[in-house]
């Protein structure tokens, strides 16, 4: 069984030519609101490949919350422990595109904050009972510790997405078992800038370092660099294809990546599986509807 505990957003997305200035107004030429937030993104790539996960988070109790809780049901993740808190909105997230797809982001965590520590202890129980737990940085740094520390005391495996980027304390490094950073983020992480194999063995040796036996460090098109600790780390290549919105790609990787762990797939099936699924989001517009099924990501595989 997994567990996710992260992030849930209403995603309002604004396609513009360019980026307003200070002061300037631009008429954009595309909106969508769709739900996001790296949390629900993982819980939903999980979901469609077919993972047993349940889904720690709080959502707003409003339209766009209730909303949001009977669309991942329809994802196929368990959504009872999720809460709906009555003082505050769910979380949002302001995008603007621009027409070399590059975005500009804004977030009001709003619900997201009131994923505290006490809402940890009281589902406590989700946690001791999984076998791996998967959580992101668009929570309170302190829930995500108490949650790992948790997960390490049951010997549940704990596995990090650490984004958005940010620096993290030994303590927390010490409880994780696989983390998963892309170039920003293993850079804020070990202060190496990973521009060829080697300093990506660097950066990863580090991280063992600190107590973690497996590094993924994701490429982008390039695949992920796999490190255990020990061993001689390699690249596993991503999947050429047309990409047109990497939105959700690392997500995507996150979520489908442990779903085929789970299913005891060996560490370089489980990647490859996961490069597929993210190679099919990468072909597609947006966060959660660019998020294959499995069906979808088998066939991509046998092709
Ligand atoms: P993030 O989206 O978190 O920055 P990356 O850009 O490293 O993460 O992408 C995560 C994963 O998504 C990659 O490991 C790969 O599987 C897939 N991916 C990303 N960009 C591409 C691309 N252009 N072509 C194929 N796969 C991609």
């Amino acid at each position: 069984k997994l567990v996710i505990l992260g992030s849930i957003n209403s995603d309002h997305i604004l396609n513009v030519t360019h980026f307003p200035l200070p002061g300037e107004t631009v008429s954009g030429n595309h909106f969508q609101t769709v739900f996001g937030g790296k949390g629900a993104n993982q819980a939903v790539a999980a979901g469609r490949c077919g993972a047993n996960i349940s889904f720690l988070a709080c959502l707003g109790n409003d339209d766009i919350g209730r909303k949001a809780k009977t669309q991942l049901m329809t994802d196929n993740i368990d959504i009872n422990n999720i809460e709906l808190i009555e003082e505050e909105a769910t979380g949002v997230a302001l995008i603007f595109v621009d027409k070399k797809a590059e975005n500009i982001i804004g977030i009001h965590s709003g619900a997201n904050g009131r994923l505290d520590t006490q809402y940890v202890e009281r589902h406590a129980s989700i946690i001791k009972n999984a076998d791996s737990l998967l959580m992101q940085l668009e929570s309170p740094l302190d829930s995500v510790l108490k949650a790992a520390k948790i997960a390490k005391q049951e010997r549940v495996q704990v596995i990090l997405n650490p984004a958005p980027a940010q620096e993290l304390s030994d303590e927390l490094l010490a409880l994780i078992d696989i983390i998963t950073p892309n170039e920003t983020e293993i850079e804020y992480l070990t202060g190496i800038k990973v521009t060829d194999d080697n300093e990506a063995q660097k950066a990863a040796n580090c991280l063992h370092h600190k107590g973690i036996n497996i590094v993924l460090i994701t490429l982008g098109s390039r695949g992920v660099w796999v490190s255990q600790y020990g061993e001689e780390g390699f690249l596993v290549p991503a999947f050429s294809v047309n990409a047109v919105d990497t939105i959700a790609a690392g997500d995507t990787f996150n979520g489908a990546f442990i779903t085929a762990l789970l299913e005891d797939k060996p560490i370089v099936h489980a990647i490859k599986f996961a490069h597929a699924a993210a190679a099919i989001a990468v072909t597609r517009v947006g966060a959660q509807p660019s998020i294959p099924w499995r069906h979808e990501v088998d066939t991509f595989l046998s092709n």
